[in-house]
């Protein structure tokens, strides 16, 4: 969501006249999109703020602007900061360029956020617009682009900022995201991936027709360009959850991949965090998942730490991985969120070395399933849309041929790296698997 609210941000300011470049050193205006998720991020942010107003020391005409969910969380408080100029929330973001131009000119600080984020009005033209215009393929990442479905959360885990920063779930109409997918499509782009915080309550009610997920897979599945669809990320809910997976399993083009964070396996854990299912409902929910869609590689994601997690409630979670057999799964340290029931009501009182060592120790239970699900692909051929450069473009690189290492991705999100010409970015490619390990397949290419 981030990224997308960046490449956004981004093209407008281009579009505004501005150029882009990552050296701050030549900068006129720095933005920082932010997160507020976990602590950790907003902390990146704030040691980032530090270096910053050292460049404003001898930069004075150095802008500084924060957007996104930590501007919308802190407010004036943000504000306050020295070298702070600019701060910006996420249903802001269209204003930017503005902004930004008459703070150059003023040299006012200016803060502009939504006043009661929860009560913000559904339709919002002014981000609609803005998403319709800028939205196109990333750049950094050839073929490809995000499109939002929706956006805000209503479902209040107690441990999650979210709905209070980006507010009420809203359904972008069918409408709006298939016109966008055409023109991405036109530019180009060869696989989309659709987002919401819980993109399979996707509801979007017109006269007598109420569109669901599934609905919007179909659609997009005609426009011929486009050959992947992906979405993220999946609520456990059975409500629609037999369409999308029907959609999954009858259309070639939607990707057999879904994202399904459980969060725990404990029972007593997943009430506190308002999780609105049991371990059982869970795993039931992947069985079906499989039953119906051959071949579909899930993801996870898992808190540990979350209070009053007793060895017990870590064993169900342990135990809930080993049954749910992932593809890959994100395991974070549970973080106290400000304003969240969690953090008003609940201790902290799991010790910092532990969540440490449950995070250490699911990921490791998680890595021996993946390396057994990685190694057979062993000798396969996948078809893989290539990105680009891998982090190590120089590995295996016979000197002076132009077949640096390339990284690309399944349809099932499997991250897949080869040797190949750089021509092959944004386009598909042939992949035979020749090792693996946990999260990465290595593989050879024929062009
Ligand atoms: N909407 C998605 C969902 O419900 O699965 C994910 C949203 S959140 C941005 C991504 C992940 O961050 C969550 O799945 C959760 O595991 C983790 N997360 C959210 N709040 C957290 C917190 N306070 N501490 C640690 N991890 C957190
Ligand atoms: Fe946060 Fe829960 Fe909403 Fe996901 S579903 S964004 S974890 S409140």
């Amino acid at each position: 969501m981030n990224k997308l609210d960046t490449a956004l941000v981004s093209a407008a300011l281009q579009k505004a006249g501005f150029d882009l470049s990552d050296n701050v050193e030549k900068c006129d205006v720095v933005l920082i999109n932010t997160c507020s998720v976990r602590e950790h991020a907003e902390e990146k942010v704030f040691s980032h703020l530090g270096f910053l107003k050292h460049k404003k020391e001898t930069n004075p005409n150095l802008l500084v602007g924060i957007i996104g969910c930590m501007a919308q969380r802190l407010g004036n408080e943000l504000l306050e900061h020295k070298e702070v100029d600019i701060v910006c929330g996420p249903n802001q973001i269209p204003q930017i360029p503005e902004l930004v131009k008459q703070v150059l000119k003023s040299k006012n600080k200016i803060l502009t956020v939504t006043e009661n984020i929860r009560q913000e009005s559904p339709e919002n033209p002014a981000l609609e617009d803005f998403e319709s215009v800028y939205d196109r393929a990333d750049k950094r990442i050839p073929a490809q682009a995000y499109v939002r479905a929706m956006r805000g959360c209503n479902k209040f885990c107690s441990y999650c900022i979210v709905p209070y920063v980006r507010g009420p779930e809203v359904s972008r109409p069918p409408g709006k995201i298939i016109e966008q997918l055409k023109k991405l499509a036109g530019e180009g782009v060869k696989q989309v991936t659709l987002l919401g915080q819980t993109i399979n309550s996707y509801k979007y009610t017109a006269g007598e027709k109420v569109y669901n997920l599934a609905d919007i897979l179909a659609t997009a599945s005609d426009i011929d360009e486009i050959e992947w669809i992906k979405f993220v990320t999946s609520y456990p809910t059975r409500k629609n959850y037999d369409k999308i997976l029907q959609a999954m399993a009858d259309l070639p083009k939607v990707c057999r991949y879904l994202h399904l964070p459980a969060q725990s396996g404990s029972d007593k854990i997943l009430k506190a965090m308002n999780r609105k299912y049991t371990s059982q409902e869970y795993l039931e929910l992947l069985e079906k998942a499989r039953d119906t869609v051959p071949g579909i590689a899930i993801a996870g994601d898992f808190i540990v730490g979350f209070p009053s997690e007793t060895e017990d409630d870590f064993e169900a979670t342990v135990s809930l991985v080993k049954k749910a057999r992932y593809k890959n799964c994100f395991v974070f340290k549970y973080s106290p969120r400000p304003g969240t029931i969690g953090d008003k009501k609940l201790q902290d009182n799991v010790p910092q070395q532990v969540k440490k060592k449950r995070n250490i120790e699911l990921l490791a239970v998680q890595e021996k399933i993946s390396d057994e699900l990685s190694s057979q692909f062993l000798g396969k051929t996948v078809r893989v849309l290539v990105e680009g450069l891998s982090k190590k473009p120089h590995l295996n690189a016979e000197a002076g041929s132009d077949r640096p290492q390339l990284v690309g991705r399944t349809a099932a999100d499997w991250i897949v790296v080869f040797n190949g010409p750089t021509s092959l970015a944004g386009e598909f490619a042939e992949v035979e698997i020749t090792n693996t390990s946990p999260l990465t397949l290595f593989g050879k290419v024929e062009n």
